[in-house]
């Protein structure tokens, strides 16, 4: 008997999907430990903490008392309420954030997803600060659009500037996608610059989809996030969720804030893909934002942790004065050139693939964001893992 033939030929909607680069590692890195090898993986962008008590608990309660069924599609009115009070006080600079203007969704990955449909299509380009992080480039694409990259200037954190924007505009131009602090960089835009790209894009007319989920995760003092800068949110979406800062990556939630009829064309959208968000999960991410000072505190001392961590990190690589490193600001992920960079084609890729088989560490190839000379290395895992990850780093480094 002939095997069964499970080929089939892909539409055309799906015909250039890339498998994402950042999972592919996190899958190879886990098959060797099977295996029996003991790999550091720093190639997930997953923070190590268990979500604060405080939230688990909220949750176990919510789910003893109702939290079993479906939701309206946009959310909670309990969390909508709570991310519209929560992001009102830092809208210095305008409007007051209503729950119409918020829909939660299984994670802010599904959120950008949602705006990025809703918004661009067919004939529609949409620019990326490059390096960024490699979802953007697919959902653009799954949108029908172009995803147009605008690389960042290298000695400056691989920031974007007005002028950087304008030299890859066309009458095409719908959007851009901003995110700070960045992933992979780490670089977080200060408030002057912000405010300059956003105010180029409203005189341009264009729409900017802010990724804000690094937000609280910044080491000198409060990134600046669109809000505080935006002089309205008419062409403004505002993304963010609950994964990163309050250490609830499995929990999926995310949302966006946006005008009011925008927010409604989502929603609708939403529901007929994958309707509400985990009603326990959206407990949950409202007791997060609710429960005040436990929480906080927890927050804070997660964010100390990947402070510490950077400084440990950045300590050993300096030891290589040959390395070139993107100084982080935020985020928990280190961006290094890798040897060869110039010279050998897809550098990052090599390096990558050395560390791995023959250091025992997973990093991602910088040519999962479009850089690739370089590597990018995630840091949210336990410090003793990351500083032998850094000597091995060097090592691998000093092996040219
Ligand atoms: N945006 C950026 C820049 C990310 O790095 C990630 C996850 O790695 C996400 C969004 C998605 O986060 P979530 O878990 O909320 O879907």
């Amino acid at each position: 008997m002939s095997p069964p033939d499970t080929s089939f030929a892909p539409s055309e909607n799906i015909a250039k999907l890339k498998e994402s680069a950042t999972i592919a590692v996190s899958q190879r890195a886990k098959a060797l430990k099977a295996e029996g090898r003991e790999i550091i993986d720093l190639g997930a962008g997953e923070p190590d903490f268990d979500t604060p008590e405080p939230i688990r608990r909220a949750a176990q309660h919510a789910l003893d008392h109702g939290a079993t069924r479906y939701t309206a599609t946009e959310g909670t009115l309990a969390l909508r309420t709570a991310i519209a009070a929560r992001t009102t006080v830092r809208r210095g600079r305008g409007e007051t954030i209503t729950p119409a203007q918020v829909v939660v969704s299984n994670g802010s990955k599904q959120s950008l997803f949602n705006a990025c449909f809703c918004l661009f299509g067919p004939g529609d380009e949409v620019l990326i600060p490059t390096p960024s992080w490699t979802s953007y480039y697919e959902m653009v694409a799954l949108s029908r659009a172009t995803a147009v990259a605008v690389m960042g200037d290298p000695n400056d954190g691989f920031r974007v500037s007005p002028a950087s924007l304008a030299a890859h505009a066309t009458e095409r131009t719908r959007g851009v996608m901003l995110n700070t602090p960045v992933n992979p960089t780490g670089t977080v835009y200060t408030r002057s610059e912000l405010d300059a790209l956003l105010t180029m894009a409203r005189e341009r007319g264009w729409w900017v989809i802010c990724d804000e989920i690094y937000l609280r995760i910044a080491f000198d003092g409060d990134a600046t996030s669109c809000l505080d800068v935006a002089e309205s949110l008419d062409r403004v979406v505002i993304v963010d969720g609950v994964a990163k800062a309050y250490a609830m990556t499995g929990w999926r939630i995310g949302w966006t804030i946006s005008a009011a009829p925008l927010a409604k064309a989502m929603a609708a959208f939403q529901s007929h893909t994958t309707f509400n968000a985990a009603a326990v999960s959206q407990a949950g991410a409202a007791a997060a934002l609710t429960l005040g000072e436990p929480v906080e505190l927890a927050v804070r001392a997660m964010v100390e942790q990947f402070r510490v961590r950077r400084d440990a990190a950045m300590a050993i690589l300096a030891e290589e004065p040959a390395m070139r490193v993107i100084p982080p600001e935020g985020a928990f992920y280190l961006f290094i050139q890798a040897p060869g960079a110039g010279s050998v084609p897809d550098a990052g890729s090599v390096f990558a693939a050395r560390l791995l088989e023959k250091h025992n560490v997973a990093v991602v190839p910088g040519a999962a964001f479009l850089a690739p000379d370089w590597i990018r290395v995630a840091y949210s895992t336990d410090i003793d893992q990351v500083k032998t990850a850094m000597r091995r780093i060097v090592t691998a480094f000093r092996e040219r």
